[in-house]
C-alpha cells in the first residue's frame, strides 16, 4: 500500500509539473530567476565496464546520463566559468542570463577521463575542487576504502569494536550493506567532532577488513576507474589547454568546523600553495569538505586569501550572497524536462 502510494505522488508530481511546463509556468519562473546563477555540484562520473572489479554504494553518474542532462542543460542555461560566476556576483561584470557553473568535488580522475569530454562538447569549463594530500599519496579516500573492504567480506554480518563502541555491517546483501553502511557514515559525522580522531576509527576499520580478506583499495586504486584520484600531470594539461579550473577541497578532506584554528590555517594554506606550485595558477576559490563551514573558517579562508567558497546548502546564488557559503545543488540525474527546470529553480 505504502510503494503505491508512493508511486501514485511521484506520477502526480510528474503529471502536474508537466502541466505547468505546457501552459509555460516554469519557463516563466526560470526567466524570473536569469539573473540569479546556478551551480552544480558532482562527485564521480562513472559506469560499469568490462574492466571495472566492483562499483561503489555510493551513488555515480554516468557518461551517457551526464551527456543527456547536459544536453537539456544547454537549451536553458550558458555555462560560465568561476570567476565569472564570482565578477557576477560581486558586481564586477553585468550578469549573464541564466549562468550555470559547474563544479566538481574531491577530484576523481574519472572526472577527467569521462566527465571532461563531454563538458568540451557543450563548451562549458568546469572547477574541480581537489584534496591535495590524496594527489599526492595517491590514496583512494576513506569512504571508497572502506566500501571496497566491506563488500570483500559479503555474505556475513561483520561487528567491529573499537574504543568500547560495537559498529555493525549487514552484508548479507548489496542493498543490506548499503543501509548499514550509510547509517555507519551518518553515525560517525555526528558522533566525532573531531575528524582526526574519526579518521583512526576509519583506518582501523579498513585494516581488519583488509586483512580478513587480504584484498585492499589501494592495490588497485590507480588502474580503478572509480576510486582513483587524479594525477598533478593530467590536471596540468587540462589547465593548460584552458579545459577547467582548479580550487581546494584542503589537504586532507577534514571538516572545517572540527578543526583547531592552526589546523585550519594548514588545511587551507599547504591546499593553496600546492595547487599554485604545481599547476602555475592562481586558487582563489575553496569547497568546504562534507559543506560543513563556521565563522572562524570563513574568517581564515580571506586571511590565507581566497576570494570565494561553496558550500552544499542548496540554492540559487545572487548577488548580495555571501560568496563565503556559495549555494549549490546536486547534479540532478533521470530528471524530465520539467522536473529539471522545476528543481533548479526552486
Ligand atoms: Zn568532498
Amino acid at each position: 500500500m505504502g510503494f503505491l502510494f508512493m508511486v501514485y505522488k511521484v506520477l502526480v508530481k510528474k503529471m502536474l509539473l508537466s502541466l505547468l511546463y505546457r501552459l509555460g509556468l516554469l519557463n516563466l519562473w526560470h526567466w524570473k530567476n536569469r539573473h540569479k546563477i546556478c551551480v552544480l555540484m558532482l562527485h564521480g562520473v562513472m559506469a560499469p565496464h568490462s574492466q571495472t572489479s566492483w562499483t561503489p554504494l555510493r551513488p555515480q553518474i554516468s557518461p551517457d546520463e551526464l551527456k543527456r542532462t547536459l544536453s537539456i542543460l544547454s537549451h536553458y542555461y550558458q555555462f560560465i566559468t568561476a570567476e565569472q560566476a564570482i565578477d557576477i556576483l560581486e558586481g564586477k561584470v553585468a550578469p549573464i542570463d541564466n549562468a550555470l557553473l559547474i563544479t566538481f568535488d574531491d577530484g576523481y580522475r574519472n572526472n577527467i577521463d569521462y566527465a571532461l569530454p563531454i563538458f568540451q562538447q557543450f563548451g562549458a569549463k568546469p572547477i574541480l575542487f581537489v584534496v591535495t594530500g590524496h594527489l599526492d599519496s595517491g590514496l583512494p579516500f576513506w569512504f571508497d576504502r572502506i566500501d571496497y573492504a566491506l563488500q570483500q567480506n559479503m555474505g556475513e554480518l561483520i561487528s567491529f569494536e573499537y574504543q568500547g563502541n560495537k559498529y555493525c555491517f549487514d552484508a548479507t546483501s548489496l542493498s543490506a550493506l548499503k543501509v548499514s553502511y550509510q547509517k555507519f557514515r551518518d553515525d560517525c559525522k555526528c558522533a566525532f567532532t573531531d575528524d582526526i580522531d574519526m579518521n583512526q576509527l576509519f583506518n582501523a576499520l579498513s585494516e581488519m577488513l583488509e586483512s580478513r580478506s587480504g584484498k585492499a583499495l589501494r592495490e588497485i586504486c590507480v588502474e580503478d576507474d572509480w576510486s582513483g584520484i587524479v594525477s598533478w600531470e593530467q590536471l596540468k594539461e587540462a589547465v593548460n589547454l584552458n579545459l577547467l579550473d582548479v580550487g581546494s577541497h584542503t589537504v586532507d578532506h577534514w571538516r572545517l568546523d572540527s578543526l583547531s584554528e592552526a589546523q585550519t590555517i594548514t588545511q587551507l594554506q599547504q591546499s593553496k600553495v600546492r595547487i599554485e606550485d604545481e599547476l602555475a595558477t592562481q586558487c582563489d576559490y575553496f569547497c568546504y569538505p562534507n559543506g560543513n563551514y563556521n565563522k572562524t573558517a570563513i574568517q581564515l579562508l580571506k586571511v590565507v586569501g581566497y576570494r570565494a567558497a561553496f558550500s552544499t546548502d542548496v540554492g540559487l546564488c545572487q548577488s548580495r550572497d555571501d560568496v563565503m557559503t556559495l549555494k549549490r545543488f546536486n547534479f540532478p540525474s533521470n530528471k524530465t524536462k520539467p522536473e529539471l527546470l522545476y528543481l533548479l529553480n526552486a
